[in-house]
């Protein structure tokens, strides 16, 4: 058997138009173009590859970007007055803070200074309460872009058992908060680094997301035949992006399952620009 490959990149497309085609009406409606602002600080490769990315994408669906580049030098007081300020600019939507930041900075205080309203991440504590009540304001972009995928794919949930490897809180655990809400109705275990026997875990599962950051984690034989598998890690192998999912093998056993790249990333993005949509949309009461 040959899995049926779930194309994040034409799935993202089609979000993307639908982005454009709502940010031109917001725009004719009120004259409001939606604005993110990104904080870039230090010269991080991989970042800076992140948020030129970003700035394309808002540009292609009309989107106002600014980028705030900062040293990497940069001190917690220096960051939080930038936050500030584009906090309280009624023309900024959406403000991005890029991970990973510089040592001596404290990720969470810095994440926790974003106005929610601006969050479009989706990371600040208020944000994900709401989530997990099922009444999100936004929803985090990489598990939000999984969920559009599965719902586009016509994946049913309701009563699979979902399996979610990994339980960072911009991935794992908002992942599976989302698989258990009301109307999605999967049954969740979420597994981590200390889990025993994962090979077992993982072979029950009828939806496997692999969320790890190690290079073809999951293996052929830990997928249940017919199991859909949803590749979330991104991970550099000398020249190449390999997932967290041996896709070669998996493929094989698997009904579907998302590739490396061109699954789940791009998906990411398109629900970056579409939570910046709704700020937009939300600070205009509309
Ligand atoms: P993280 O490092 O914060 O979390 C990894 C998780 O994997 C941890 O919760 C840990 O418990 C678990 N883990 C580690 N070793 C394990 C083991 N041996 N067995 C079982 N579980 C283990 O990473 P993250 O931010 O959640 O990202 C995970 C991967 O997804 C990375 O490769 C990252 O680059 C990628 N990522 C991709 C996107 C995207 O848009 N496609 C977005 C975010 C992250």
């Amino acid at each position: 058997m040959s899995a049926q490959v779930i194309d994040g990149k034409s799935i993202a497309k089609s979000v993307r138009q639908e982005v454009a085609a709502a940010t031109q009406q917001l725009l004719t409606a009120t004259g409001i173009v939606p604005h993110l602002a990104a904080i870039l600080v230090g010269n991080d490769p991989a970042s800076e590859v992140y948020v030129r990315n970003k700035e394309r994408a808002c540009a292609a669906v009309g989107l106002k970007s600014t980028v705030h580049r900062l040293s990497a030098e940069t001190t917690q007081n220096e960051l939080l007055a930038l936050i500030e300020l584009l906090n309280r600019d009624k023309e900024v939507h959406g403000i991005l803070v890029q991970l990973p930041l510089p040592q001596q900075l404290d990720s969470m205080s810095i994440l926790d200074a974003v106005l929610p309203s601006k969050d479009v991440d989706a990371f600040h504590p208020e944000n994900t309460g709401l989530m997990l009540q099922g009444r999100p304001r936004f929803l985090p972009c990489t598990p939000a872009g999984i969920m559009k995928m599965l719902q586009v794919c016509g994946i049913q949930t309701v009563g699979r058992h979902a399996v979610v490897i990994g339980r960072s809180d911009i991935v794992g655990k908002p992942m599976a908060a989302l698989l258990v809400q009301k109307g999605v109705d999967a049954t969740v275990t979420i597994c981590h680094s200390r889990t025993v026997d994962i090979s077992r875990v993982c072979r029950g599962a009828d939806i496997l997301i692999a969320a790890v950051g190690i290079p073809e984690f999951v293996k052929g034989d830990m997928i249940k035949p017919g199991a859909v598998a949803i590749d979330v890690g991104i991970n550099r192998v000398g020249e190449r992006l390999v997932g967290d999912i041996d896709y070669a093998a998996a493929s094989q056993v698997a009904s579907a399952i998302t590739p490396v790249p061109g699954g789940v990333g791009p998906m990411t993005i398109a629900m970056l620009l579409q939570n910046t949509l709704t700020s937009a949309k939300l600070a205009a009461g509309s």
